[in-house]
């Protein structure tokens, strides 16, 4: 017999407030750039692109921000999202200690990113926004924008990695049926879609250059304003209802995690799980290890330089301070699309720095045979995303049982793998490979940061 597995919030319990890492740390972040002037932007350069809103949570250091009621409204459309204890995964290792893990996969786009999605539709909607230009790679975020936005009245522009765009067909027809337009990046829809595919007609694409595009037109126009995913503090802080129901269904499970895991692309996922656990130590409580998992495919954490650099390929976004593998990387074409980023959180980046986090890099091949044992033993199909945290919690798991220790790990199940089930079979018809990315290009992409001089 399995005790209770799982740990379930009343709605009553969802957390009103999202949490600001920004209040607790102990130094400062890096200022943002001009890229022209090299001088500290204001909340004023960003407004082409964002509403004043979210531009004032991307600089606060208020610890609490209140989550407005419409968002509460439909967060509830499946939150608060499930705590399970895999008990049945810990039998298959062997191990002494307790894995639990929160499951980001019940919402409508069946992953975290709808936890941004909606408060930044409805700021844009509240500010009069009419059109949101985003990109997408595996099309999780283009998906949970396309969502949010039909839901605030927004017309969506989804620019999607080509790659993508051809291997995941199904992707693009649920953002059709949230009512979204979706492109394949690059495109002939601007001038630097245009001039990528006048250099190279078959670009497979990158989230780089989709962000340039997706910039591109939302700084053309008043009534249009640009979304992200991933990396800005604002996104970041959004996620943090995911740690913090944790927190609150660890204390239902009476332990604590010694260790929290989470796989990073851009950094949100990772965030939302580890920062409230982060904020509480840093308050003088106890202070976890925090494990960021990423691809050995495209390492930004465990590679990088941590330097200042463009959030995109094309150079249209302001510079900020961050792990970066050079903003002209093209990643290998490896299965874990929402990886693939050449950059890393600021904030992330910052909290390495400062040594609150450790980071790891795992191959595409052993975080499917993690995620294949992870359904197997608990019956939920992981994102190829999702398999590096999977993997990153079993590693710890197994050390734990090499050194006789019965610690608590806490890892994010970030998303279901539904639609991505021809990795899957590569991975079952022996396929899957792992890709490596070229040192050379490496080298090259990181000897052409921006040269920023030393503050
Ligand atoms: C987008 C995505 C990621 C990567 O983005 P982060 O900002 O690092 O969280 C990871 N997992 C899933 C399921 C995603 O959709």
């Amino acid at each position: 017999m399995t005790a209770v597995t799982k740990y379930l919030l009343e709605e009553s319990q969802m957390p009103r407030s999202w949490y600001n890492i920004q209040a607790d740390l102990p130094k400062a972040l890096p200022p943002v750039l001009h890229p022209g002037t090299l001088q500290p932007i204001g909340p004023a350069d960003l407004a082409p692109l964002f509403p004043m809103e979210l531009i004032l949570q991307e600089v606060s250091t208020e610890r609490e921000i209140e989550i407005p009621e419409p968002v509460r409204d439909i967060y509830r459309l499946w939150r608060p999202a499930p705590l399970y204890r895999a008990h049945r995964l810990e039998k298959a290792l062997g191990t002494p200690a307790k894995i639990f893990y929160k499951y980001e996969g019940v919402s409508p786009a069946g992953s975290h990113k709808p936890n941004t999605a909606v408060p930044q539709a409805f700021y844009n909607a509240v500010a009069g926004t009419k059109r949101l230009t985003t990109e997408t790679g595996a099309g999780q975020w283009g998906t949970s924008l396309a969502f949010a936005g039909n839901l605030f009245g927004l017309e969506v522009l989804v620019f999607q990695v080509r790659v993508s765009f051809d291997q995941k067909p199904y992707r693009r027809a649920v953002m059709e049926t949230y009512g979204a337009r979706c492109l394949p990046s690059p495109s002939t829809e601007t001038v630097y879609g245009r001039a990528v595919l006048e250099a190279r007609p078959d670009h497979p694409g990158s989230l780089g250059i989709a962000i340039s595009e997706a910039v591109e037109l939302a700084a053309q126009r008043d009534d249009t304003k640009y979304a992200l995913g991933s990396v800005l503090n604002h996104v970041l802080m959004h996620q943090t209802i995911i740690g913090l129901e944790s927190i609150q269904q660890m204390e239902m499970a009476d332990t604590y995690p010694d260790v929290v895991v989470g796989c990073t692309g851009g950094g949100s996922n990772f965030a939302g799980i580890a920062f409230p656990f982060i904020g509480q130590g840093l308050r003088g409580g106890k202070m976890p290890r925090i494990v960021a998992v990423e691809p050995a495919a495209c390492p930004s954490l465990t590679r990088g330089k941590y330097a200042y650099d463009f959030g995109d390929t094309g150079h249209m976004t302001p510079l900020t301070k961050m792990h970066t593998l050079g903003s002209s990387f093209t990643p290998p074409g490896f299965h874990a699309g929402g990886l693939r980023y050449h950059g890393m959180a600021p904030l992330v980046s910052h909290l390495k720095e400062l040594d609150l986090i450790e980071a790891v890099a795992y191959t595409q091949v052993e975080c499917f045979a993690a995620g294949v044992l992870f359904a197997r033993t608990e019956g939920i199909v992981p994102a190829p995303e999702a398999n590096h945290a999977v993997k990153g919690a079993i590693e710890e798991a197994l050390r734990c049982k090499r050194e006789g220790r019965a610690e608590t790990i806490l890892f994010n199940l970030c998303g279901h793998g539904h639609f991505d089930m021809t990795a899957y079979q590569k991975y079952f018809a022996g396929e899957l490979t792992d890709e490596t990315y070229d040192e050379q290009e490496l080298a090259m992409a990181l000897a052409g940061l921006p040269s920023v001089p030393a503050a």
